[in-house]
């Protein structure tokens, strides 16, 4: 099954936490990473003032289930050392399931497609890059479809 996936840090070495969530991913027996798009800088999102952010999406292939596969993406976040502090606040990763598949799910733990994949430029701009051919649920185009917030490509791939 392929899924994209949405990560964002911006608490402790930002470049550091995207290197070792993508290693742990790709140490996950179950997970094969199949494209990484380059590392964007973005403004915060929310009410909360705090450091800037980086942000990437990568595509996988997966025989996890999407539970299974929220599993496993929590179990990476808690050993990079989040700490549910404040909502929406610092973090050294946060990692969310953007689709899976062409799949619905509204669980308690998983909403997919991800609630606010549309809105926010920090997702659509490195979806754009690895995606762009993507229709999103919507069905609007990934290349038409503009978001909200500040994003700038940075030199690190
Ligand atoms: P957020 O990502 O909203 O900033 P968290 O990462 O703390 O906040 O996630 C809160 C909860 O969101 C998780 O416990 C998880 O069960 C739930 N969740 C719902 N849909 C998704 C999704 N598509 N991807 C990741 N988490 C999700
Ligand atoms: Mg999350």
């Amino acid at each position: 099954m392929r899924a994209y996936l949405s990560m964002g840090t911006n608490k402790g070495d930002r470049n550091d936490n995207l290197e070792k969530t993508l290693r742990y991913l790709d140490s996950v027996p179950e997970i094969d990473i199949i494209s990484i798009s380059s590392i964007y800088e973005t403004e915060p999102w929310g009410m909360i003032e705090q450091q800037l952010f980086l942000n990437i999406v990568i595509l996988i292939d997966t025989v996890l289930d999407p539970e299974s596969l929220l599993h496993a993406c929590q179990q990476i976040e808690n050993r990079i050392g989040r700490q549910r502090l404040v909502h929406w606040g610092p973090r050294e990763i946060d990692i969310d399931i953007l689709l899976y598949d062409n799949l619905t799910i509204q669980t308690e733990n998983l909403t997919i497609p991800h609630p606010f994949m549309e809105k926010r430029e920090f997702v659509l701009a490195p979806l754009r890059e690895i995606a762009p051919e993507l229709i999103l649920p919507s069905g609007r185009s990934v290349i038409a479809t503009k978001g909200e917030g500040k994003v700038k490509k940075t030199l690190f791939k």
